[in-house]
């Protein structure tokens, strides 16, 4: 009898912990003593004390979920021996790597231990769990989780999977591992870096399209292609980059130029993609989990502390509290100014980082002025006081890139200036809203006269 139930209790052990201590045997023996076969009491019993299990499609898949279900087809699987730490165990272990896939996007995963399927398989895992790695959601899958082939499964087939789909550059996102897109050159430049110890040219630039842009980066060479061409890529990767998407020419990547006849029909043409981006409002913006290369606009409603002139690690850039480093210990910090402020437009608020060059601008101050300023007062706060004073309640245009983060949108301004030709439409706005206001005296308007 048992003999016949220990894959169960296998599974069950696996999934649930110590079955005798949890009382779980008993409930398990109870399902066979009303004669329900072995297999289908294990499921009820997971079911029953399998706990809050999400099951979920790769497109909702975020980073750090616990016990989540998924199931998906493997678009690709390999393996690679991961030496042992010294002292740790004997033998080297086994990683297993690769790609899940179903019809709303595709992930990496990594598991401990071998898979019952192959390429093209579909697998139902448990108990899984997902981490970021390299800022992009991996899957991973631990010596708890269960992993079982799914025969007849709806999962699209093998060939429709890998096939990768064209895409708007909007529609680009973190669940996207491979797509194809039609995009214009708007900017391309070419450098060398270091990969793996070697000298490697690298092309990296910004594609648009009607609806956004992203940046690029090609490692290999793309003759014929330069700024203003319009291309078709086919089978780009999608990495992740500070929380944005960036599109990867690769070898297995088709590049081509769109011909004359095909470029009549697309929706853009270089002229149209280059020009200046529309301001959009920050509910837009914060709708989305980045945006590359935005403008927006809004009220500075607060300067964050933090800003001001700030010393920075001349090894690390980090920034450096009472002459330490949290990496480098004693360092002789170079100054340097920042701006951290909150811009509202009404539909939402953002955090907006101001560098150095913008920060001057927007302050009016150098950094030399700065300094004078936090030499000539007691206060060491001055410059930061001086900031909040000076900005706080202003309207600001910004153009750079947004990401969501903990704490909401952050965005890293690359240009800034005060929307002139906005200022006759908000102050019209303005008047006919104290207009109204004489007459019902319900103004609500967080604009400050003052
Ligand atoms: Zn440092």
């Amino acid at each position: 009898m048992d003999e016949k139930i220990a894959p169960q209790l296998e599974e069950l052990t696996r999934a649930l912990g110590d079955l005798e201590k949890t009382g779980i045997r008993t409930e398990f023996d109870k399902l066979l003593a009303y004669r329900v076969p072995p297999e289908l009491a294990k499921e009820s019993i997971l079911r029953k004390f399998g706990g809050k299990r999400k099951i979920l499609k790769v497109k909702d898949l975020s980073a750090s979920l616990k016990n989540i279900e998924i199931t998906g087809r493997i678009l690709d699987l390999g393996e690679k021996a991961i030496r042992p730490q010294e002292g740790v165990q004997e033998s080297p272990s086994r990683l297993y790597t690769g790609v899940l896939a179903d019809e709303t996007g595709s992930v990496m995963f990594s598991s401990w231990k071998e898979l019952p399927g192959s390429i093209g398989d579909v697998l139902n895992i448990r108990n899984a769990y997902t981490r970021l790695w390299q800022n992009r959601i991996r899957l991973s899958i631990g010596e708890q989780s269960l992993v079982s082939i799914v025969p007849n499964s709806s999962i699209p087939p093998l060939s429709e999977l890998s096939e990768s789909p064209a895409k708007k550059l909007i529609d680009i996102g973190a669940a996207d591992f491979s797509v194809s897109t039609v995009a214009c050159v708007l900017q391309l430049s070419h450098r060398e870096v270091l990969v793996r110890g070697k000298q490697s040219k690298v092309i990296s630039g910004v594609l648009a399209d009607e609806t956004s842009r992203l940046p690029f980066t090609a490692w290999v060479e793309l003759p014929g292609i330069d700024i203003g061409s319009l291309i078709r890529v086919e089978g780009a990767q999608i990495r992740m980059f500070r929380g944005m998407p960036s599109i990867n020419l690769v070898s297995s990547t088709r590049v081509s130029l769109v011909g004359p006849e095909e470029a009549e029909k697309l929706a853009f043409t270089f002229e149209s993609a280059a020009k200046e981006p529309a301001l959009l409002k920050i509910e837009e913006i914060a709708s989305r989990d980045s945006m590359f290369d935005v403008a927006t606009a809004g009220n500075v409603v607060s300067v964050r502390p933090g800003s001001g002139i700030i010393t920075r690690c001349p090894e690390c850039s980090r920034v450096v509290q009472k002459g330490n480093c949290r990496v480098h210990g004693k360092v002789e910090g170079i100054r340097d100014m920042r701006i951290k402020a909150v811009l509202d437009d009404g539909t939402g608020a953002m955090f907006v980082m101001f560098p150095r060059e913008l920060a001057e601008t927007i302050y009016g101050k150098t950094l030399e002025e700065a300094e004078q300023l936090m030499f000539s007062d007691i206060s060491k706060d001055a410059v930061y006081e001086d900031l909040r004073r000076f900005l706080t309640g202003r309207y600001l245009a910004v153009r750079g890139n947004a990401s969501q983060g903990e704490y909401g949108i952050s965005f890293v301004a690359e240009s800034s200036w005060v929307p002139e030709d906005d200022l006759a439409v908000r102050a019209v706005e303005l008047l006919q809203r104290l207009g109204q206001d004489e007459e019902d005296s319900g103004f609500e308007g967080g604009i400050n006269l003052a």
